[in-house]
């Protein structure tokens, strides 16, 4: 190959990755909720304070660990000990005590060993308030936010039964506020006791704050020297499929969990809004002072990330032990558009009795079931559609979608 074609290569191979959108996460990220989200803020405000010590720690942690439970993610706490941490610091008040970490999987299809993390705090304190930093700090913006559009994406996986093919890991980490404890010890677990492969973590700590003046539409992508092509990547992704500008930086990189996951030699990118809260750790870091259509746009991002990194290979670092025998999947229409059925071939060396979705441009599943009930013969299948409207509508079977344009029964 010569310099020349080197050259081009250069240019044009991001733009032909990226170019291709995928048509059902356009679709899926207009589920997400605004209205959700404020509600898990809020629910999470009404404990009056996450401090760390607080004795609330564990009810907050089962709260998050039910929550993603009907989420239907296999979801545990996983508590480690803090002995003698002496807090505010230079009071010689003295802490001792477990602290919860929630965590949940969902196992990849193909390549289960390879984890893509996304992870926020769930703890909280008013450090600028000195008399009453452990028991009034609604940590709305920090980091009730990020918290919020977790669980949003993991409704989003359950919601469109969405299949990653690498392992979709959320971490909610307790204490870090006291100085990334629950992440330092989330990544120590893995790369102690687990010699897990992490493809990249993705920390999301403040995302809820604009007061919608200047910089309204942009995001903070904070990155670290270790991921220039992860972080290319998230950048990217903001402008396919967001209204977002991405704006990335270095700033305020050692202050939250991804500085965890760096200092352990993992790759990582830190989202944050553009502005910082001016009520930052205080009891006035309220729901009420918060964007929901910016933060909800945040975790359009996040979910876009989550998705993409987790269900394709279009940021792809993937571990050794891959590419066995990977199941496969077929999906072929007879006809499009269709009228009152969808006609199809599908074939799967997946044994188990497969779910059928159809979906929508709004997002909404109009009809879902088993497939083997509508099995004609061998691998050929028919769908009655008699009360779908003419529409465009996205037809999902395991992780094969394709697009189906309904037409009149009439014309
Ligand atoms: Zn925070």
């Amino acid at each position: 190959m010569n310099r020349y074609y080197y050259l081009i290569l250069i240019v044009l191979l991001p733009f032909n990755v990226f170019s291709q959108l995928s048509q059902e996460l356009v679709v899926y990220s207009q589920e997400i909720n605004a209205d959700s989200l404020k509600n898990i803020v809020e629910e999470l405000q009404n404990f009056g304070s996450r401090y760390a010590f607080n004795p609330n720690r564990v009810e907050i942690a089962n709260y998050l660990k039910n929550r993603l439970q009907e989420y239907g993610w296999d979801a545990k706490l996983d508590s480690f000990y803090m002995e003698n941490f002496e807090y505010p610091y230079h009071s010689g008040i003295i802490n001792t005590g477990w602290q919860y970490n929630v965590v949940a999987d969902k196992k990849g299809i193909y390549n289960p060993d390879t984890f893509f993390v996304v992870g926020a705090h769930y703890d909280s304190y008013a450090s600028y308030d000195t008399l009453t930093y452990f028991n009034n700090s609604p940590g709305a913006d920090d980091n009730a936010s990020s918290v919020a559009a977790i669980l949003e994406i993991a409704r989003m996986f359950q919601k469109y039964n969405i299949q990653p093919i690498k392992t979709l890991r959320i971490e909610l980490y307790a204490a870090e506020e006291l100085g990334l404890h629950g992440s330092n010890y989330a990544i120590q677990q893995s790369h102690y006791r687990y010699n897990e492969h992490i493809a990249a973590m993705m920390n999301l700590d403040m995302i809820g704050y604009n007061p919608d003046t200047i910089n309204a539409d942009s995001v903070k992508l904070v990155y670290y020297d270790n991921s220039q092509e992860f972080t290319d990547f998230c950048k990217q992704t903001t402008l396919n499929y967001t209204s977002l500008i991405p704006n990335t930086t270095t700033e305020f990189q050692q202050n939250s969990d991804s500085w965890s996951y760096y200092s352990w030699g993992r790759k990582a990118i830190f989202l944050q809004e553009s502005q910082m809260h001016p009520f930052y750790h205080t009891h006035n870091d309220l729901s009420t002072t918060l964007n929901y259509n910016y933060m909800k746009k945040i975790t359009q991002l996040a979910f876009s990330i989550a998705y993409l990194a987790s269900t394709t290979n279009q940021y792809y670092p993937i571990s050794i032990k891959e590419i066995t025998s990977q199941p496969q999947f077929t999906l072929q229409l007879n006809t499009n558009p269709v009228k009152d059925k969808i006609q199809f071939t599908y074939t799967s060396t997946n044994s188990q009795d497969t779910r059928f979705q159809i979906i929508n441009q709004m997002g909404k599943i109009v009809k879902e079931g088993k497939l083997s009930k509508h099995k004609v013969f061998s691998s050929q299948y028919s769908i009655p559609i008699p009360h779908l409207k003419q529409g465009i509508y996205l037809l999902k079977i395991e992780n094969q979608v394709e697009k189906i344009i309904v037409v009149s029964p009439l014309s």
